[in-house]
């Protein structure tokens, strides 16, 4: 399902200095001399287009630093000012966006546990009713796709077209390498729904430390996003928030310059006749798979009429097993990873007992019951 987002393209309001696209600048501005250092730090390498800074905080327990408040849009003011970048700020109330507006911030973005709650980015939303200002939203900290969409839709029924999204991650209860698991089939799905939504990647936040920053970066590039968020700061040892995850700006424009660029889009003519006849055979081969598994279910028909004309039940676990066994020994003697073709066997398995079951219940007037076989 294509999403009906009235939106312009990001170099309608954004124009990078450099490749990839780059927002830095610290998590929480903390002082006036911390944050205009650190922009000038950045300005001067040449390869960050916009300043980032949080001035209003959420922070998970109360008593921690929630942000420096309205004054921080002062000293923005000078950050930008003094270096030419234009300025992206948080916003999480009407109030923020308010005081956003009125203190000339160039972008503002909606967070992570704002997006995870409708009323929040209605209010904002509301609020942003009749402005032209570029607004980016960040995925709910939740993996709910459609929670991301909705907030992007209501933003943009406000009238906002100057939108991006920014993928930085999801929570989740086990604990791995990331702080925010990244989750890339999100974001992708986010753009198969809407190809001409700009995503940013945030790597810091998913992330959580500095060590893994570079190579979620180079990910997000290969994924064909459009540009990264990243936080840095003067003194990353002494931040206070986010200390792990920042990076100093010369450690930021190092980084940068190790990320290889590769374009979605192939200019060399040869590369590109190669290109497409390699596709050519797969857009064939993948119309045969969907022929095929067209017969196939024609089949599973036959067996479910069969089944029901003699009063055999749809599932015979040994076969199942059998089918499974064979199939996954086949396609590893064919160097098919094993856990892919017994994915692939279930949903296909799935659909016939689907298929079956419908057949069974046909003029009887039966609920589909038969949940648990298919999970036997
Ligand atoms: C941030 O950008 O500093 C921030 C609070 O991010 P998130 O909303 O992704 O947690
Ligand atoms: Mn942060």
């Amino acid at each position: 399902m294509k999403l009906d987002l009235k939106i312009q393209p990001l170099s309608s309001w954004i124009t990078a200095k450099a490749q990839p696209l780059l927002i830095a600048g610290p998590c929480s501005a903390e002082t006036e001399e911390q944050l205009v250092a650190t922009a000038h730090l950045l300005a001067a390498t040449g390869k960050v287009t916009a300043l980032r800074a949080g001035i209003w905080k959420p922070r998970t327990r109360p008593g921690e630093f929630e942000g420096i408040g309205s004054i921080g849009l002062e000293w923005l003011k000078r950050a930008k000012a003094e270096t030419g970048l234009p300025t992206a700020v948080e916003v999480a109330t009407a109030k923020h966006v308010e005081e956003a507006l009125k203190g000339g911030v160039d972008i503002l973005w909606i967070g992570a546990r704002s997006t995870a709650n409708p009323f929040t980015v209605q209010e904002i939303a509301d609020a942003l009713k009749g402005v032209d200002i570029p607004v980016m939203i960040k995925n709910p900290v939740n993996p709910d796709l459609s929670l991301w969409i909705g907030a992007l839709e209501r933003v943009n029924n406000a009238g906002i077209t100057k939108l991006a999204a920014i993928h930085r991650g999801f929570s989740s209860y086990e604990k791995t390498a990331f702080r925010n698991e990244p989750m890339w089939d999100l974001a992708i799905n986010l753009k198969t729904h809407a190809p001409e939504l700009p995503i940013i990647c945030d790597p810091s936040h998913i992330s959580g430390n500095r060590e893994l920053i570079p190579y979620v970066s180079q990910k997000a590039l290969d994924m064909d996003m459009q540009g990264l968020m990243i936080e840095s700061h003067i003194d990353p040892s002494v931040a206070w928030t986010d200390a792990k995850q920042q990076v100093t700006p010369a450690a930021l424009s190092e980084l940068i310059d190790r990320l290889a660029l590769r374009r979605p889009e192939v200019v060399n003519s040869q590369v590109k006749d190669a290109l497409a006849d390699l596709r050519n055979g797969i857009d064939k081969i993948d119309d045969l798979v969907i022929a095929k598994l067209a017969e196939r279910m024609k089949i599973v028909e036959q067996i479910g009429n069969y089944k029901k004309d003699n009063g055999i039940t749809i599932l015979q676990v040994n076969r199942w097993d059998e089918i499974l066994q064979k199939r996954t020994n086949y396609g590893k003697a064919l160097n098919l990873n094993p856990e892919f073709t017994e994915k692939l066997l279930e949903l296909i398995h799935g659909e016939s007992i689907r298929k079956q079951t419908e057949i069974m219940n046909k003029g009887q007037g039966n609920a589909p019951v038969q949940e648990q076989l298919m999970h036997s």
